[in-house]
């Protein structure tokens, strides 16, 4: 019988188990196309898979891991034949469909993006589903109207793979960008990905007011809760935050107070169920508007068999911009 190695999560008497083992080729799930695996990622969503503290896991047994970058093996899609190089996040993977953390993965064709050219499997797993979101996040803001011109931009979770991202792509596109972070530790880090101004988390985590005083006309906001309040309070006639996170929390104790009377919008951004032609969009922008040696930078290489141990290292806030996992 065929295996190959995965991270596989079951259920426990209480809670679940994540382990480093053979899985059955037999067992892998329906899909018209299969993917050697070759690099994955580290994302806040794997986290909470692995150490099974939120209910992402609908599926026993799982193969942990939300996104992948590989080559093509076999293939009944008419988009793909065997020996294309592609990329696949979201669409239920690791959640309900088995996931990335293995040597081999099988999906629909309909899910995969081609490699964009100029980005390799690992660069575009050293970007993962965290800047992709962060790409989905700027166009969101582009789509709305904001510009450089429009005035400096706030980016939350800084240090964070969203928010690391966000911060590289918007500086290269020339915005004043602002990082919030509870690590000041990292200015130095923020202001080499490019941001302008470094703000300590806890100027955003106050009791939000209705409306404060106007210091930005967007914002990417990985981090929700009152943070996200705050910055709706905070943000100018007209502007927009492009919500995508809730590192700090999934409440939102706003007001509609921004919304009526400065005009400001709130974009949502879902990167599970996005769209292929949008996915397409974010990857190429993705080649072109993130530059090579910042996501260098922000980029940490583990092996498989280390991605247990990082996965409660990502929910503490920890890990510092983007993991990338080795698979073969
Ligand atoms: P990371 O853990 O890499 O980054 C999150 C950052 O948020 C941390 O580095 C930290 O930044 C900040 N943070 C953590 N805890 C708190 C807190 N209690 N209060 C305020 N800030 C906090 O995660 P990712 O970048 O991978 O993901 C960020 C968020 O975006 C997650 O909530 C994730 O679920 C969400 N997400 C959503 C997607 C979608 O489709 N909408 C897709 C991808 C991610 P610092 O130390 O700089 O303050």
């Amino acid at each position: 019988m065929a295996t190959f190695k995965a991270i596989r999560i079951d259920k426990a008497d209480k809670g679940t188990t994540a382990a480093l083992t053979q899985f059955d080729e037999a067992e892998l799930m329906d899909g018209d196309v299969t993917v050697r695996v070759e690099w994955s990622t580290l994302n806040y969503k794997d986290g909470l898979a692995l150490t099974g503290k939120a209910p992402v896991v609908r599926r026993f047994p799982m193969i942990a891991g939300i996104d992948f970058a590989g080559t093509v093996e076999q293939s009944s899609h008419p988009d793909w034949k065997a020996g294309d190089k592609v990329v696949c996040n979201g669409w239920g993977m690791g959640e309900t469909h088995l996931g990335a953390y293995a040597e081999k993965a099988r999906v629909k064709g309909d899910w995969l993006v081609r490699l964009p050219d100029g980005i390799s499997a690992r660069d575009a797993m050293a970007v993962g589903t965290a800047g992709y979101t962060a790409m989905l996040s700027v166009l969101a803001l582009e789509k709305h109207g904001l510009t450089p011109k429009s005035g400096p931009v706030v980016v939350t979770g800084a240090a964070g793979g969203v928010g690391s991202v966000a911060i590289a792509v918007l500086s290269k596109l020339g915005y004043h960008v602002i990082a919030s972070t509870g690590r000041m530790s990292e200015t130095d880090y923020l202001k080499g990905l490019g941001a302008t101004e470094v703000i300590d988390r806890a100027e955003l985590s106050g009791a939000p007011k209705a409306l404060a005083k106007e210091r930005w006309a967007g914002g990417v906001d990985s981090v929700g809760s009152t943070t996200l309040a705050n910055l709706l309070s905070m943000t100018k006639y007209g502007g927009a935050i492009a919500a995508c996170g809730l590192a700090a929390g999934m409440d939102l104790p706003s007001s509609v107070a921004p919304f009526i009377l400065r005009g400001v919008c709130l974009l949502g951004i879902d990167s599970v169920m996005c769209p292929i032609e949008l996915r397409r969009t974010a990857w190429r922008r993705l080649a072109s508007d993130l530059d090579k040696a910042k996501l260098a930078d922000i980029t940490h290489e583990i092996a498989l068999d280390e991605v247990m141990g990082f996965g409660a290292k990502i929910l503490g806030g920890h890990v510092r911009g983007r993991i990338v996992v080795k698979i073969v």
